[in-house]
């Protein structure tokens, strides 16, 4: 006996009731849209209406919603096997995609740590990064710089490194560990940096590093922190202070990553190599929750020789087969077409798209690279007036503060990505008035 679909006003009445939504209030409980099904850049809402989905659901989805190899990857796998342990046990979809990731990513990256989520994936780099010198004999490096404006997750170690202000450090305490913070780049892509653009990140590292582990950072571009673009030129830079005062870099693709801003990965913008890099969101092109910490022999050797002889971290989902393999499939899929141009073709899309907001008195910035297009306004935006304009509309953008931004699926065609743009730009017009 099946149970009839629940209906629209179920769904949210049900919501409403018992869950909970990303940074959301449990009393004042958002408005939010049943979707029945997603395919292509289409998702599909309870009630048939169609929306052009602007998000990708957050950086994942760049192959578009149920898409053939990827379905057909998680069958297959399925069929075989879903999950088995990973200690002491292994199995073809990790040991190929481990291959794959250390063939994509800078040669000096040789060991691949599964985990299940990218905050998981920064805690492993974080770990990585401490264990590294205990085992160095240098036990007090065990802070770490960040930068301002950046976002690295939401579990404790990887929000202590997220913007102290926008993440709400002050709400959690003593519980939370301190580190250090640089400002945020702000030299533009195109441009190059001089010694001033480093100035604060030196004078942290040479104050400091007899404590310092590692510094963290987005390279390029800062994502759910700001939604900032930066020269690859503070990148190599940042390398070049970092040998200086021995402390190991650590790079954060969990948004950049698989294609996104127009390079495979953004740290190939600047030709740098970090020691250790965290990959996640678009590894299984949005079907599962996956991600990766790579890092080159100097840390997985020196771990490895060091007092607990093995690096302390084992998730009980690791190296999932099921998340592994479709991984596989979703770096293929991407590798196997003219990605690079395509990305550019939505580039010149969202770049013209997006320019008449350039226009628009409450606008201060419009900004575009690779497949990320954002209008940066001067004030934050009323959620609750803003989202069913977009809805209304017949896209799915979700804007956050002053940044109304789109980061479309990378099958997304010409058409709807004007449609997309018009869209940000007639709401951006609207709420001005
Ligand atoms: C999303 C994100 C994370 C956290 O990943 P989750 O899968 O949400 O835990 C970390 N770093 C960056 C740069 C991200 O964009």
């Amino acid at each position: 006996m099946s149970t009839p679909p629940s209906t629209w006003e179920q769904l949210q009445a049900g919501d409403a009731e018992h869950v909970w939504h990303p940074y959301a209030s449990a009393t004042d409980t958002p408005e939010v849209y049943p979707v029945a099904s997603a395919r292509g850049v289409r998702l599909t809402l309870a009630d048939g209406r169609e929306l052009i989905d602007g998000m990708a659901s957050w950086w994942c989805a760049i192959h578009g919603y149920n898409h053939p190899a990827l379905n057909r990857a998680v069958h297959t796998q399925l069929d075989n096997m879903s999950h088995v342990m990973f200690g002491g046990l292994t199995h073809e979809p990790a040991v190929k995609l481990a291959s794959i990731l250390t063939r994509i990513t800078p040669p000096s990256l040789e060991r691949v740590f599964f985990s299940d989520s990218g905050s998981v994936a920064v805690e492993v780099a974080l770990k990585m990064a401490i264990q590294y010198w205990h085992a160095a004999g240098q036990p007090r490096k065990q802070k770490l710089v960040a930068l301002r404006n950046g976002y690295h997750g939401d579990t404790f170690g990887a929000m202590s490194l997220c913007d102290p202000d926008t993440g709400m450090h002050h709400l959690f305490g003593d519980v939370l560990p301190k580190h250090f913070f640089a400002p945020a780049p702000d030299v533009p892509f195109n441009q190059s940096c001089d010694d001033q653009s480093m100035s604060a990140m030196e004078e942290l590292l040479a104050t400091h590093h007899q404590d310092l582990a590692a510094v963290i950072v987005e390279p390029v571009v800062q994502g759910a922190g700001g939604m900032r673009f930066y020269s690859p030129d503070y990148l190599v830079r940042l390398r070049a202070l970092c040998d200086a005062f021995d402390v190991l870099l650590i790079f954060d693709e969990i948004a950049t990553g698989f294609g996104r801003t127009g390079k495979l990965f953004a740290l190939e913008h600047a030709g740098v190599e970090p020691d250790i890099l965290c990959v996640g969101k678009a590894l299984t092109g949005g079907y599962m929750t996956l991600a990766a910490t790579l890092c080159n022999r100097r840390v997985s050797d020196g771990i490895s020789n060091g007092e607990a002889g093995a690096f302390m971290h084992g998730p009980t989902f690791m190296g999932n087969p099921l998340a592994c393999a479709t991984a596989i499939a979703s770096i293929e899929l991407l590798l196997s077409q003219p990605w690079q141009r395509n990305v550019q073709r939505i580039q010149d899309a969202l770049e013209q798209g997006l320019a008449p907001a350039r226009e628009l008195p409450n606008v201060v910035d419009v900004r575009t690279l690779g497949a990320i297009g954002v209008i940066e306004l001067a004030q934050p935006v009323d959620m609750k007036e803003i989202q069913p304009m977009f809805v209304e509309r017949g896209v799915w953008v979700r804007p956050f503060g002053r940044l109304v931004y789109c980061m479309p699926p990378f099958v997304t065609n010409n058409d709807d990505l004007a449609t997309l743009t018009g869209a940000m730009v007639e709401t951006v017009a609207a709420i001005n008035k």
